[in-house]
């Protein structure tokens, strides 16, 4: 088999189908990874989202015993929008980061996977391959990292001469042995921009992140958030961009090459009031699309609140305050609760009280309570 040759052809194949980006990687397994992850399991600082064992995300040969190559793709994605919609005094909105605009990756990654493996299919009909993206057990960093794609930045993202690091990767497993492509040298240098604009120090060290302290998985859990973190995430209502935005090397980086990723303004940058009572079949229909609704509609609404507090929208107390009475879920109520005590107006304050009587959660009730408290704070000042 004449590797070296398919291997120009698959690369030739891959523009052609709007691949922007490919390296090809040897089915090793990811000895440094295996360490760094032990050390984030003992540390703590998994997100909880990863799927498989260690050994499985480490070791391609687990997965797929025949494999011999991992071939690893990028395609560019935006990083302005055009015609962004702003907030106004009685519109308050959110924002998906970047990397959930336009329709889910997962989709359009995976589909550009399955049509080069069919191409090297017809090439060598008995190939075996298997196709992942994002969800699948290896790290598509990692992958993209010794495949050349883009050297591994102290913000823990794939960073390519070409794209910066707004790129979406995914990978192709196969029993080819192709030729490995070198991976790059590191470019951050002596650089700590990322890691002196994280607000939660997430980035412990260069390349070292605490997930369980990163705002953009913080966006994604179901649970109350933290205070801290309310504070912090203004109006992102999922994902964080700040260690990307900060960046040199994303600095005048905004690709517009797929028509998919183009951001539909108000989706992306949705108003705030309206997600409050969203249903769930204005939500599949509205957001169902893109990545950035994977967790369903409860944390971009307990989101939403908490955006709807950074900026004390006092046109949106009516509405915060009938989804305290009446919501079924204790984060919602209760953050709307606390949510009422930032933006701090009268009614706020005397909607919690009134709310108070006859709530049972204790949770929710704790909530009330720190949100009544702003209120003394209010009168100190
Ligand atoms: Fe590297 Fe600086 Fe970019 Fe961080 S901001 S990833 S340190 S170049």
């Amino acid at each position: 088999m004449d590797t070296a040759n398919l291997k120009k052809e698959i690369a030739e194949y891959s523009k052609e189908i709007g691949i922007d980006k490919i390296g090809f990687a040897a089915a090793d397994v990811f000895g440094e990874l295996k360490e760094r992850l032990r050390r984030q399991q003992e540390l703590g600082y998994q997100s909880g989202f990863e799927k498989g064992t260690i050994e499985e995300r480490t070791e391609p040969k687990r997965l797929f015993p025949e494999a011999k190559s991992i071939l690893s793709i990028a395609l560019a994605y935006p990083s302005r929008m055009k015609d962004a919609p702003r907030s106004t005094k009685e519109s308050c909105r959110g924002v998906f980061c970047r990397a959930s605009w336009g329709v889910d990756y997962h989709v359009v990654l995976r589909e550009k996977l399955e049509k080069l493996a069919l191409f090297i299919q017809e090439k060598i009909p008995d190939v075996e391959t298997k196709v992942m993206v994002d969800t699948g057990e290896l790290s598509d960093r990692a992958v993209a990292e010794r495949a050349g794609i883009g050297f591994s930045g102290k913000n823990t993202s794939i960073i390519t001469p070409e794209f910066g690091s707004y790129v979406y990767l995914g990978e192709l497993i196969t029993n080819i042995p192709f030729i490995p492509d070198e991976p790059l040298a590191d470019g951050c240098g002596s650089c700590t921009k990322c890691l002196d604009a994280c607000p939660t120090g997430a980035l412990v060290q260069g390349g070292q992140l605490n997930a369980q302290k990163c705002l953009a998985f913080q966006t994604q859990t179901k649970g109350f958030l933290d205070d801290e973190y309310r504070s912090k995430i203004g109006n992102f209502i999922y994902g964080f961009d700040t260690c990307q935005v900060v960046c040199p090397y994303n600095k005048k980086v905004d690709f517009h090459v797929h028509p998919e990723f183009e951001p539909e303004p108000e989706v992306a940058k949705p108003q705030l009031k309206p997600m409050l009572r969203i249903s769930n079949r204005e939500f599949k229909n509205t957001f169902g699309h893109i990545a950035g609704s994977w967790r369903g509609k409860k944390p971009l609404q307990r989101n939403a609140l908490i955006a709807l507090a950074h900026y004390k929208d006092e046109t949106a107390v009516d509405e915060i305050i009938s989804v305290m009475n009446d919501d079924p879920r204790p984060v919602i109520r209760g953050t709307a609760a606390w949510s009422l005590g930032k933006i701090g107006t009268e009614e706020a304050f005397a909607g919690i009280q009134k709310a108070m009587k006859d709530e049972m959660d204790e949770q929710v009730l704790f909530e009330m309570e720190k949100g009544l408290a702003f209120e003394q704070e209010t009168a100190e000042i």
